[in-house]
Parts: structure tokens; C-alpha cells; sequence
């Protein structure tokens, strides 16, 4: 099934994970997608892969002037799809407030951003995806602005759901559980860490980035035409059981073995 002939796509955030399977994915479906990433050889280097038709561009989700022109370069679009993200890791009573910061910067600020020049750009019938967090919803000790960060993002998922929709723009956004990217890859290398998160889903098992960009592929797809202002979670069921005891398990390691 085709789901989107012809139509230009930008992917924020789509060098590396989660936004470079979400492009692969959408490339599938026929659409014109731009890659743009703070990375930007790397993007560079996808979008070759991709091939003729799509592009790259340099974006810094926290700079506006450079998120400005990029939807500026692109022009009308039909899908936005926003990865950019990242996380720290540390107790609130410890974290420098820069630190706290720089995570809101990116994940909540940046997302605002994006949202407001893509708004700009979209056309009738667009969608824009998101990408928040199951820590929108599960709170995590030790992960604290990347949880705010998630969760003020679904939060904004909705309301920009609200002010697009009369413009036939749907706005969503896709909450995946743990997820093998190079941005876990650190938490994945401590011991416990992805036994705890398998433990606690119903399927019985970690996601890959196909499993969240088949789901951006559908969010941006006339099948859900009458879906708007949703935050879908992809995790495999741990929603319904708890987070993983990611700092417990840093500090296990950290200790001194007697
Ligand atoms: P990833 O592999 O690290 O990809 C994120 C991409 O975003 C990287 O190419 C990164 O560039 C880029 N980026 C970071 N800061 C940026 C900025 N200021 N402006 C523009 N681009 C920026 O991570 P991922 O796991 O695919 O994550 C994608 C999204 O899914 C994030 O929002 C993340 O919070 C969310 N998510 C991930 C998981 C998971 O388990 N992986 C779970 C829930 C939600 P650099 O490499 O140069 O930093």
C-alpha cells in the first residue's frame, strides 16, 4: 500500500535512530524527505542513502533562527516528524540546574519551536509527529527534565492538535517504551538495565526503530485522518507495569566490588 505519493516530509532529528528508520520508512512510501539533523554530515550521508529526491539540511532544534530556515527552505510540506532528544542521567538534589536546562532546551523548547515553523508550513491534510516519551507518563528516578521534558511534550501534542485542526493539520505524537538507538546505548551496556524494562512489558521484549516508525508511517497516513491530539504509546506493555530502576542500577555498578 502506498500511503503518501509524492509528498515532501521533513525529519528532525533523523540522522540516527528512531528518525532515520522513520525516513527509511517514509522514502518507502514514496515521500520526498529532507533530513535534518545537528548532525549534519550525517544527515548528509542519509540522505544519500536515500537517494535522488531527498535532502539534507543542517538544524539545531534550540537555535529558532535555524529551525526558521529550514521549514523557510522546505516550503509547503505535508509531514513533520520531530526525534530530536536527549537525556541525563543524576539525582534532582545533585543536578546542576544547566544540566536540567539543557534537556528542557531540546525535548520541550525545541519541540515548541519546531512545532510553531512547521505549523507555519504545513498544508491541509498534513500531519506532524512527535516523538515524546513512555517517562511522559512513567516517572523515572534520576531522569527528572527528561520526564518533564515528555511530558509537557504530549501536552503541547495536544494543544497544537487544537489550534492546527481547524487548518486540517493533525498533530500527534508517538510514545515509545525503551528502544535500542545510539541514544541507549550507554543504558543498555549496564547490567540489569534492559532485563528490568523486558521484565516489566507484557511482550516480552525491547523495541527497535522500526516498531516506532511504522507507527509515524500510520500517524501520517489518510488511514488516520481522523486522528488527532493522541499520544500513542509503543512499548511493548510496560506502560501497564513500572519504569526500570535505571538509577539503582547505575549505582550498583558504580559501587566498590568488596
Ligand atoms: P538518537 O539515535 O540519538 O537520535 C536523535 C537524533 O537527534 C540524533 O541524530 C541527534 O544528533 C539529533 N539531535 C539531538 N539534539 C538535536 C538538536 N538540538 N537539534 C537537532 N537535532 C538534534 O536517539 P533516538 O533514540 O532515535 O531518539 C529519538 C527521539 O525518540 C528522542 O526525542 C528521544 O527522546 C525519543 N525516545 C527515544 C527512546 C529510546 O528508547 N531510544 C524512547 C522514548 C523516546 P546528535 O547525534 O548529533 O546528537
Amino acid at each position: 500500500m502506498n500511503n503518501g505519493s509524492g509528498r515532501t516530509a521533513v525529519i528532525v532529528g533523523g540522522a540516527s535512530g528512531i528518525g532515520w528508520a522513520s525516513a527509511q520508512a517514509l522514502a518507502r512510501q514514496d515521500c520526498h524527505v529532507t533530513i535534518a539533523d545537528l548532525n549534519a554530515d550525517g544527515a548528509a550521508e542519509r540522505a544519500a542513502e536515500l537517494g535522488p529526491g531527498h535532502s539534507a539540511a543542517a538544524v539545531d532544534v534550540t537555535d529558532e533562527d535555524s529551525v526558521q530556515r529550514l521549514f523557510d527552505g522546505v516550503g509547503p510540506l505535508d509531514i513533520a516528524v520531530n526525534c530530536a532528544g536527549f537525556s541525563n542521567v543524576g539525582l534532582i538534589t545533585e543536578m546542576p540546574a544547566a544540566d536540567f536546562r539543557a534537556v528542557i532546551d531540546v525535548c520541550l523548547n525545541g519541540a515548541f519551536i519546531v512545532t510553531k515553523h512547521a505549523g507555519r508550513h504545513l498544508r491541509p491534510g498534513g500531519s506532524l509527529v512527535q516523538i515524546s516519551s513512555l517517562n511522559g507518563r512513567q516517572p523515572a528516578a534520576g531522569m527528572s527534565a527528561y520526564c518533564a521534558a515528555k511530558a509537557g511534550l504530549s501536552m503541547l501534542t495536544q494543544v497544537a492538535a487544537l489550534e492546527m485542526g481547524p487548518r486540517g493539520i493533525r498533530v500527534n505524537a508517538v510514545a515509545p517504551g525503551f528502544v535500542h538507538t545510539p541514544l541507549t546505548a550507554a543504558a543498555a551496556s549496564v547490567p540489569g538495565v534492559v532485563e528490568d524494562y523486558v521484565d516489566n512489558t507484557a511482550l516480552g521484549r525491547a523495541g527497535t526503530p522500526e516498531d516506532i516508525a511504522e507507527a509515524v508511517v500510520y500517524l501520517c497516513s489518510p488511514g488516520s485522518s481522523w486522528l488527532t491530539g493522541e499520544v500513542l504509546d509503543i512499548n511493548g506493555g510496560a506502560h501497564l507495569k513500572r519504569y526500570p530502576d535505571v538509577m539503582g542500577h547505575v549505582m550498583r555498578l558504580m559501587e566498590p566490588s568488596t
